[in-house]
């Protein structure tokens, strides 16, 4: 048997070896695209739905059974998605009005929501295109009649090699059984991975055209961290060792889920927060030892929505964070929209670089009524708990001066209204901009804390966008230059007392950990099933070595240089 090697994306972490079970869907050709017989497709149509949303039901219980509540509620947006009746309305009006076929109305009205959410900006939404294009496929495979593979009824152990795994069909897996999944396209934030880590099962995606090469009876050997794949191991006893040393290595983490955050000397300040995108994202963050929500994307509940979301329904789903955190603090971010990060019901003005453009706290304070109903909705939940407000890409000091002016005469005209508003309210900022972290210490003036977003710090550093595979050679967070802006921060903040946390993805890489630990970062959020591994190194490390890792690091010329300085810090 041939020996190949692959390298992907590491997105669920394990290792695994086990016999290939190719997944290689029927193709969906629609052959028929027009119909004279409107009611025939009508009937098709509702045929279909009727059984998509008997599968989402049962998927639904399945979830919740194996995966629990917040993961089922995946296949509750999913019934809502396919109930939503504009993609309804949209079908009806395609078969009765141009004569289409069921499956190509289907395939049509789907598409366009997924082009919509293709387009946007941000990972995570970006992965929601996924959510759409699995209903579609399960809509138009009944309208046609193909067989949906039923993943459920894997009865011997297997690595799934698959062009793309639907969270439907993740949510079907037998852990025990399923030892690991291989795709060719999909990343570390689509939902695929977010459920692999939910049912630890190690996951390599982003592999380009593993599908292609597989055959029946391979054998599948593969590292969920580093994403090496290796089909027909040479040496099966290498594979052996390494499952061994991550076997010791989660029961080793495990113990890091409920112990306090402590370096090795002892020092225990440091924070370890999670970054959330809904309510619903709270029962993970507690489970893995979270002590605080460090970032809470609050542009979800907008892009959500058919409407630009009243106040109650955002107070209710702020309150809900702020209640299920039980007295542990949490940072709301303001409405991050604006550049890729398209509404379906408002329409952004064109711009040659939206990137650069008319988008997060530019826009909100451009459009006040929409952000004074944002900004009471926060104050009045902050009544109910530690919470913080944070402005995102903010770029001047009289630009933050303006934000929370604009956010403490909210607060007099909820006093006023006799509403009660948290005593101790926070008032702070992301750093994401240079020009914003190069003068930290003048923000710290009036800001009550920093975030640092390095996602988009390091591509308006680097000018490199963080999309672009061919500039991701200049997109480092370990360049010389990164470290010595987060130093700026770190040092303009803590001159004025204030905090410092970092919610970019950076904050929870294993080999950030202690540069960020030295910098005197005060606060790391990071996704949450990252938090006990980072408190296992903070509690290897004393902070006099991290701070003289730190010191060297800010003298280097290369990232290369500070990975090897971490790297030997780290053993
Ligand atoms: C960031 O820029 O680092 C950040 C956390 O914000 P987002 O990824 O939502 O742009
Ligand atoms: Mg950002």
């Amino acid at each position: 048997m041939t020996n190949k090697v692959y390298k992907g994306i590491g997105s669920s972490e394990g290792i695994s070896v086990a016999k290939v079970f190719i997944l290689k869907e029927e193709k969906i050709v629609i052959v028929d695209a027009k119909s004279k017989d409107p009611k025939a497709e009508i009937a098709k149509y509702e045929s279909a739905m009727a059984k998509t949303k008997d599968d989402l039901v049962k998927l639904k219980a399945t979830t919740l059974e194996k995966l629990g509540a917040e993961k089922a509620e995946i296949f509750e947006a999913h019934l809502s998605i396919l109930e939503d009746p504009a993609i309804g309305e949209g079908i009806l009006d395609l078969i009765n009005n141009s004569q289409y076929s069921a499956s190509k109305a289907i395939h049509e009205v789907t598409g366009n929501f997924v082009t919509m959410f293709e387009a946007m900006d941000d990972d995570y939404f970006r992965e929601r295109a996924a959510d759409v294009k699995d209903i579609s496929e399960r809509l138009l495979k009944h309208a046609l009649g193909l067989k949906i593979i039923d993943l459920a009824a894997i009865n011997e152990e297997v690595v799934i090699v698959a062009d793309d795994l639907t969270p439907s069909q993740t949510a079907q897996l037998n852990p025990k059984l399923v030892k690991g999944f291989a795709c060719n396209v999909g990343g570390r934030t689509s939902h695929a991975a977010i459920m692999a880590r939910s049912l630890e099962i190690p996951a390599v995606l982003g592999l380009k055209d593993i599908l292609h090469s597989v055959k029946e009876k391979d054998i599948v050997a593969m590292d969920g961290l580093t994403g090496e794949i290796e089909i027909n191991p040479k040496d099966k006893k290498v594979w052996e060792k390494k499952a061994a040393a991550f076997a010791t290595q989660k029961q080793e983490l495990k113990k890091f889920i409920n112990a306090p955050t402590v370096t090795k000397d002892g020092f225990k300040d440091f924070i370890l927060a999670a970054n959330i995108g809904s309510p619903n994202d709270v029962e993970n963050v507690l489970s893995h030892g979270g002590e605080a929500i460090g970032l809470f994307r609050s542009e979800f509940l907008y892009m959500d929505n058919s409407n630009w979301p009243t106040e109650e329904e955002q107070f209710t789903s702020y309150k809900k964070v702020v209640d299920l955190m039980k007295g542990k603090p949490t940072i709301i971010r303001t409405l991050d929209i604006g550049g890729d990060k398209k509404l379906s019901y408002f329409e952004f003005p064109h711009e040659e670089n939206p990137f650069l453009g008319y988008r997060a706290i530019r826009f909100t304070m451009d459009r006040k009524e929409i952000f004074r109903t944002q900004l009471r909705a926060l104050l009045r939940a902050s009544a109910f708990g530690p919470l913080g407000i944070m402005f995102p890409m903010i770029a001047t000091v009289d630009e933050f001066k303006a934000a929370k002016a604009f956010t403490l005469e909210c607060k007099a005209e909820l006093e006023k209204e006799g509403v009660k508003v948290g005593k101790d309210l926070e008032i702070g900022m992301m750093i994401e901009i240079p020009a914003a972290a190069v003068i930290a210490d003048k923000f710290a003036k009036y800001a009550d804390f920093f975030s640092v977003g390095t996602n988009d710090l390091i591509q308006y550093t680097m000018a490199a966008d963080r999309m672009s595979e061919k500039v991701s050679y200049l997109y480092q967070p370990y360049l010389p230059s990164i470290l010595n802006l987060l130093k700026l921060t770190i040092d303009g903040a803590h001159k004025h007392g204030k905090w410092v946390g970092m919610c970019g993805e950076m904050a929870g890489e294993p080999e950030a950990v202690p540069l960020l630990m030295g910098l005197g970062l005060d606060e790391f959020s990071m996704s949450a099933t990252s938090i006990p591994r980072a408190r296992s190194i903070m509690s290897k490390l004393t902070l006099k070595e991290t701070q003289e890792l730190a010191a060297k690091a800010l003298e280097c010329e290369t990232s290369e240089e500070v990975l090897n300085l971490v790297r030997k810090t780290i053993k």
